[in-house]
């Protein structure tokens, strides 16, 4: 049945996309694709062979762009073809099973289950042994994978206190790997650093720290992206030097509004475009041993992953400096540092990231949602400002989150 649905889309996509594919790939390469070739191959060759990094203290050699659980199929399908081998949320197969072109071929990809706290959300939950140990089983079990290469702690820890004292999650992991279903420990880490909402948050960079001295976890993935972030490149060099890997996401701050704005379009230079710059960028200039970058199809994969592990080139330089200027004025780089200063307890970096999902992925419904949730909202801001004196980007937050609250109450996005 799957196998059928899968022909059947190729087949409609063959017939709906080709223009569009041809259009891009025709911009991109100056040739038109051959007709014989499907337009997953053809999305492949585009991109060519992802080259590979060693990973932390496994050494494993992964690709340096990464997919995820929730990558469309065709792309998951082309990101094979490319020899893409590390999945990130794989658990997201639990509805219909990992796609076949892994479950065939299991031993040459590295599949990760996220963990999430129980009980609640990442403020209010907590870590509990013998849940996560049943949810990596059930993962298991739907996902058809038989083990999970990584166990991953999803959004990290509060403090460094909290991962001296709380080992539970390391002890659902050591049952687990016993039973040889799980092999190696990573967590993704967020700020708390003056979070109302959890006692004594600390940075993503003093927490990683932390982590890498404690010496259980294989690797990381931090939120990273273009502009100065001095913090992290010290972590960055510090965890290159320990050999503890790391992987970036949430990359392509404000990428998505820029692509959509016309005078910033205007002023690009020709024969690049902002994720081909981003990806030239994060996988030949950082420390980083492999970037996860949301593609939505066939079309942004070729123009993302097809500057992997490549030079940048003049056009690029300039490409990421004018994207650089553009996404210091407008978008959240997530790193907390407002949080502390604020007399109403407002999640400022919550509110601004759930603003990248909508505006940067176009995520409408899951920002909104998340929104909903929150037990502070930005309409309780008294414009006192005490925020933008902390912001090293001196981003105008309090007119920022009253947009966002506008934006993620109501459907009427012409108020804008
Ligand atoms: S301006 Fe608004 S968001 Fe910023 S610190 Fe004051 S109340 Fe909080
Ligand atoms: S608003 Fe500024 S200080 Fe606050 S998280 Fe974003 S970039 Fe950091």
């Amino acid at each position: 049945m799957k196998d059928k649905k899968g022909i059947e889309r190729r087949q409609f996509l063959k017939l709906s996309s080709t223009a569009v594919l041809a259009g891009l790939a025709g911009r991109l390469s100056g040739h038109q694709p051959e007709e014989n070739l499907s337009i997953v191959e053809e999305a492949a060759r585009k991109v060519g062979k992802l080259p590979r990094r060693k990973l932390g203290y496994s050494q494993r050699e992964i690709t340096i762009i990464i997919g995820a659980g929730d990558l469309e199929l065709l792309p998951t399908e082309a990101g094979v073809l490319c020899g893409m081998n590390y999945w990130h949320k794989a658990n997201r197969w639990m509805k219909n099973g990992a796609p076949g072109v892994i479950i065939k071929n299991r031993d040459a990809h590295y599949c990760q289950v996220t963990v999430d706290r129980v009980g609640a959300d990442h403020y209010q939950g907590h870590f509990d042994e013998e849940e996560h140990y049943r949810y990596v089983k059930e993962a298991l079990e739907k996902t058809g994978l038989r083990f999970f290469d990584d166990m991953q702690l999803h959004y990290g820890y509060h403090n460094t206190m909290e991962l001296k004292e709380d080992r539970s999650f390391i002890r659902a992991f050591d049952r687990l790997k016993k039973e040889g279903l799980v092999k190696h420990l990573c967590l993704s880490q967020h700020s708390y650093e003056g979070s109302s909402r959890v006692e004594n948050g600390q940075s993503a960079a003093e927490v990683l720290t932390a982590i890498v001295e404690d010496g259980l976890y294989e690797h990381a993935q931090i939120i990273y992206s273009f502009g100065s972030d001095p913090e992290m490149d010290k972590f960055l060099a510090f965890a290159h030097e320990k050999k503890f890997g790391t992987i970036a996401m949430k990359t392509a701050r404000g990428i998505g509004r820029m692509k959509q704005d016309e005078s910033f379009n205007n002023k690009m230079p020709k024969d690049t475009s902002p994720y081909n710059a981003l990806v030239r960028w994060l996988t030949t200039k950082t420390w980083l041993d492999a970037a996860v970058i949301r593609v939505r199809n066939l079309e942004e994969f070729v123009e993302t992953y097809s500057g992997a592990g490549k030079e940048m080139r003049p056009q690029d330089v300039r490409a990421l400096e004018i994207m650089t200027a553009e996404a210091d004025r407008t978008a959240c780089r997530l790193c907390g540092k407002c949080q502390s200063q604020c007399p109403r307890q407002i999640p400022i970096t919550d509110i601004l990231r759930f603003e990248r999902y909508a505006l940067d992925d176009h995520e409408w419904t899951k920002a909104g949602k998340l929104y909903a949730e929150l037990p502070t909202k930005g309409d309780q801001c008294i414009n006192c400002r005490s925020c933008v004196q902390n912001c090293p980007l001196n981003l105008q937050i309090p007119e920022k989150i009253a947009r966002a609250h506008i934006m993620l109450t109501t459907d009427n996005r012409q108020r804008l």
